[in-house]
C-alpha cells in the first residue's frame, strides 16, 4: 500500500524502512523475547543500542572528541530553560531573533539570566537574516543563541557564524531542532547545539544535546540535577530513565541515514544533496508561478520548512481538501503565519516533492 506524502512539521513523517524495522522488531528484539520498550535501561541489550546510537550519531554528524553528546527529555522548549540554567551564569546572554522559536528562547531566558537582543529580524517580518556583521554582542556574553532553522518562518542560516572573526569569544548555542542531520555542521563554530528528535531524528520524547565539554560543570544552584548537562553526560545520558523507545528509533534512523547514498556522497552529505534538490524544485515551481509566493530572502529560505501563500487567501480551504485527495497530508501553515507550509524533511523523498508541485500546477490551472 502506497502512504500518502506527509508534509508535517513535527513530528514529522520518519522513513518507511524504519518504521517497518520498529514493526518487526516490536514483539522480540533480536532474540531478547522483550520489546525495547520493555526492557531495563540498566541492561546489557539497551546498553548496545545507546552505545550505537551515539557511536552512529557522531558518525553521521562528525562530532569531535571534546564534545559530549547527551539524550535528554523535554524538547526544544526545556532546552530553552535548560540551557540558561547551564551555560549562563545567571549574566549577560545575546539572542539573534530570527522567527517564532528563537523570540521563544529569548523569552524563556530572561527568567534565568540577563537575556539581550543583539539582533532581529522583526522589522522585515521574520523573513531575512541580520547580516552577523551588524550583531551587538556584548563582551560579557556567557552565550549567543542562534536558531539555525526557524521551522515556523522557513529562515535557515545557510552559513554558522564565526563568532571569533566578530571579536567575540562566547560559544555559539544554535537550536538545529528542525534540520539536524540535513546538512553537515560546522562543529568549529558551535558551542553546544540542541533539538528535539521528532522533526529528522525520530519520535517526539528525545532531545539531542551536542555540547562541547568545557561548558559542562556551570549550572546554577537552581537547575534541576536531570537536567545538569555535567551530570547527564557523567551518567552518559543515564542519570535517570532516558526515553528508551525514541532513542532506539533515533538510532535505527541513524542507521537508515548511514546506509543512504547519492552519487559518491553518504550519509548526511547524501542526505544534503537530496535535501538541496527537493528544495530547488519546490521553490523554483513557486517563484515561476503568479499564483503561489514564498516570501522569504533567497539567501536564507530553509530546504526543510517551507512556508507559501496562495495570492488568493480564499482559495486555501480548496486547496488544502484538493491536496488531502491527492494524498498530499498536513500542508496547513502554522496560525502565526498563515498560508501554507510544506516540510520536506530527510524522510521525505524528491518524489514527494514531485507530487506535491504536480498538484499546486494542477490547482492553479484549475483556477484560471
Ligand atoms: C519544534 C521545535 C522546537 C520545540 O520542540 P518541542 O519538542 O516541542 O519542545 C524548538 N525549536 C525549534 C526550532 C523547533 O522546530
Amino acid at each position: 500500500m502506497a502512504r500518502p506524502y506527509n508534509f508535517s512539521a513535527g513530528p514529522a513523517a520518519m522513513p518507511a524502512e524504519v518504521l517497518q524495522q520498529a514493526a518487526a522488531e516490536m514483539l522480540d528484539w533480536h532474540g531478547s523475547g522483550m520489546s525495547v520498550m520493555e526492557m531495563s535501561h540498566r541492561g546489557q541489550d539497551f546498553g548496545t543500542i545507546l552505545e550505537a546510537a551515539e557511536a552512529d550519531l557522531r558518525e553521521l554528524l562528525a562530532v569531535p572528541s571534546h564534545f559530549r553528546v547527551l539524550f535528554m527529555q523535554g524538547g526544544g522548549l526545556a532546552e530553552n530553560a535548560i540551557v540558561p540554567l547551564n551555560l549562563s551564569r545567571g549574566q549577560a546572554v545575546d539572542f539573534v531573533v530570527t522567527g517564532s522559536w528563537s523570540q521563544k528562547s529569548l523569552k524563556e531566558a530572561q527568567r534565568y539570566c540577563g537575556a539581550r537582543v543583539a539582533a532581529s529580524n522583526e522589522t522585515d517580518a521574520h523573513t531575512r537574516l541580520p547580516e552577523p556583521a551588524t550583531w551587538h554582542i556584548g563582551a560579557d556574553a556567557q552565550y549567543v543563541h542562534l536558531c539555525s532553522n526557524e521551522t515556523i518562518n522557513g529562515v535557515e542560516v545557510h552559513e554558522l557564524p564565526d563568532l571569533k572573526a566578530l571579536g567575540s569569544d562566547a560559544p555559539l548555542v544554535i537550536d538545529f531542532s528542525s534540520h539536524v542531520a540535513s546538512r553537515p555542521v560546522d562543529w568549529s563554530r558551535v558551542g553546544l547545539a540542541f533539538g528535539g528528535a521528532q522533526k529528522n531524528l525520530g519520535p517526539a520524547g528525545l532531545t539531542l544535546v551536542v555540547v562541547r565539554e568545557d561548558l559542562l560543570g556551570h549550572a546554577l544552584a537552581a537547575c534541576p540535577s536531570a537536567f545538569d548537562y555535567k551530570t547527564v553526560a557523567d551518567n552518559r545520558s543515564m542519570y535517570n530513565t532516558p526515553p528508551t523507545y525514541a532513542i532506539y528509533m533515533a538510532g535505527l534512523t541513524f542507521q537508515w541515514l548511514k546506509r543512504q547514498t547519492d552519487g559518491a556522497l553518504r550519509g548526511v552529505a547524501a542526505m544534503e544533496a537530496r535535501n538541496i534538490a527537493k528544495a530547488e524544485l519546490l521553490y523554483g515551481y513557486i517563484d515561476q508561478s503568479a499564483f503561489y509566493v514564498n516570501k522569504v530572502a533567497a539567501n536564507c529560505r530553509s530546504r526543510m520548512n517551507v512556508p507559501f501563500f496562495l495570492r488568493d487567501e480564499s482559495r486555501n480551504d480548496a486547496f488544502l481538501a484538493g491536496a488531502k485527495a491527492a494524498s498530499l497530508l498536513q500542508l496547513k501553515g502554522h496560525k502565526s503565519v498563515g498560508g501554507m507550509r510544506a516540510s520536506i524533511y530527510n524522510a521525505m523523498p524528491i518524489e514527494g516533492v514531485q507530487a506535491l508541485v504536480a498538484y499546486m500546477r494542477q490547482f492553479e490551472q484549475t483556477q484560471a
